[in-house]
């Protein structure tokens, strides 16, 4: 066995609780959520040079301007999601924006399957390998533009962004399955910079929106890159 790699994994589970303590306190409550937290090495995420803080309260970036949202977002996304379905079973969930592939690994902990698009072909690549790292094998990876969601595979369980869209696109409200939840930071404000959290259920009745959290998350941008 390989004592220095085993000292580097031990530090990081501490780290790894203290962060899930601290989204304790921060509000998150549903278990599931708080200990997938504690198993996602969020370290391999990162890169190396950035390892050190993959743990703190904090987004860090990723590369090409982009950045890995902070814990206690992800862990509220993920809560959101896992709150739509019956008993917390979800089954196909669709992520717009996979950046290095964390969202998704937490995802695919909660779900049969995550289909995961980015619009940045570096990123697709660098979150495949990250993914592979993590031992992710439930997770599907596609490059385009999120835009135009996923047809093939619809209907979702789950849709979430992980980009601020100034509208809701269409081809995801119709992506979504009766009974789902679209999660979306919407950009509001003159310079597009208040950011709110957005779930829309999908009822029989027609899609309920309701407004959440404050956030922050870089554009959702139209085409590929
Ligand atoms: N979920 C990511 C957060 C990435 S930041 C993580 O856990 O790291 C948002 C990502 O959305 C960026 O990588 C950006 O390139 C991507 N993005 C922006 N607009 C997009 C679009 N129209 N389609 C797909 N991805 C998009």
């Amino acid at each position: 066995m390989n004592t220095s790699y085993t000292g580097i994994g031990m530090t990081s589970q501490r780290t790894r609780m203290r962060m899930v303590e601290r989204l304790r306190q921060q509000g998150i409550k549903d278990e599931i959520v708080l200990s997938v937290m504690g198993e996602v090495p969020r370290h391999l995420f990162v890169e190396e040079a950035l390892a050190g803080r993959a743990y703190d309260d904090v987004s860090l970036p990723i590369g090409f301007g982009q950045t890995i949202s902070n814990p206690l977002t992800v862990a509220r996304m993920t809560e959101l999601a896992r709150a739509s379905a019956a008993q917390g079973e979800l089954n196909k969930v669709l992520e717009i924006g996979t950046g290095c592939g964390y969202q998704c690994a937490v995802l695919a902990k909660v779900a049969k399957v995550v289909h995961s698009v980015e619009r940045l072909v570096q990123l697709t690549a660098q979150a495949r390998k990250n993914l592979r790292n993590a031992r992710v094998t439930n997770a599907r990876l596609r490059h385009g533009d999120g835009h135009a969601g996923m047809p093939t595979e619809a209907p979702f369980d789950v849709i979430l962004l992980t980009a601020a869209a100034t509208h809701v696109p269409n081809a995801l409200r119709e992506q979504l399955a009766a009974g789902g939840r679209m999660i979306l930071p919407m950009a509001k404000g003159i310079r597009g910079d208040e950011q709110y959290l957005l779930v829309i259920d999908r009822t029989t009745r027609g899609f309920i929106e309701k407004r959440m959290d404050a956030v922050k998350f870089v554009p959702l941008l139209p085409g590929t890159g």
